[in-house]
């Protein structure tokens, strides 16, 4: 991959406290959906990246007893050097949640990783990005790989969602309804708006116009619902699109 030297920690002060870092695994194995390159921060060197990782980690604090683990694709692309180093500093910095990110394809891989962390005292809060909940809409337009249409089939395996709005063809009542969805049927919900990147879809400044409008004076102050209008605000990236 070109040269990418992102932020990859940072402290969330303001709703669900918690520290953020941005990790780097083995890559997506989707690596299809249209509107992202996140996914290009990767690497098949298991040692550099647990070593990278590390890094990140001897930074954490456990000043919020929470921390958020991001990287490019989902938790379950990370090695197992950097998932013992992650049991091991939440252990030891007496962090009791855990937030991950991972594809609807690795749904049945959350059950054991949720054992797994809490035989150590921490529970996991898994997040997936559906970025809309009309099916047809995301993997005709978007290929995000997801063959459910079922809010509450994704729900059974996944806590939280990532929502992906700005996109042509979106409405003030299509985003409004697919928070109104996140809501109803998870914790809580991330609505990320699109960012222009390499991929071929591309951000409608119309859309983002009427969800600054109408919609973020709506939400923003709902506890449940984080809105990042940049991709960069949560403190960590910087040269990417969201994903899980
Ligand atoms: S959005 Fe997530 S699943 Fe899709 S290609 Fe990017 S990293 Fe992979």
């Amino acid at each position: 991959m070109e040269d990418f030297n992102p932020c990859r920690y940072a402290v969330i002060n303001e709703k669900n406290p918690r520290e953020i870092v941005m990790l780097r695994g083995f890559g997506c194995s989707w690596r299809r959906c249209r509107f992202c390159d996140y996914h290009l921060d990767f690497s098949q060197d298991g040692k550099a990246n647990s070593a990278l990782n590390q890094k990140q980690l001897e930074k954490v604090t456990g000043i919020h007893g929470k921390l958020e683990v991001i990287n490019s694709g989902s938790f379950v692309d990370l090695d197992e050097d950097t998932l013992a180093l992650i049991t091991k500093t939440c252990v030891s910095r007496g962090i009791g949640q855990i937030h991950f990110e991972c594809h609807w394809r690795h749904r049945k891989e959350t059950a054991p990783f949720r054992r797994r962390f809490a035989a150590h005292g921490i529970e996991l809060k898994i997040k997936t990005g559906v970025e809309t909940f009309d099916s047809l809409f995301r993997e005709s337009y978007l290929s995000k790989g997801i063959d459910t249409d079922s809010p509450e089939e994704i729900a059974q395996f996944f806590d939280e969602v990532c929502l992906l709005q700005g996109l042509p063809g979106q409405t003030a009542e299509s985003m409004e309804q697919d928070i109104r969805t996140g809501l109803a049927f998870f914790e809580r919900v991330c609505i990320n708006i699109m960012q222009k990147n390499r991929r071929p879809i591309q951000p409608d400044p119309g859309v983002i116009g009427i969800f600054a409008r109408e919609l973020y004076p709506k939400y923003i102050n709902n506890d449940r619902v984080d809105i990042l209008m940049e991709n960069t605000a949560f403190g960590v990236g910087g040269a990417a699109e969201h994903a899980e």
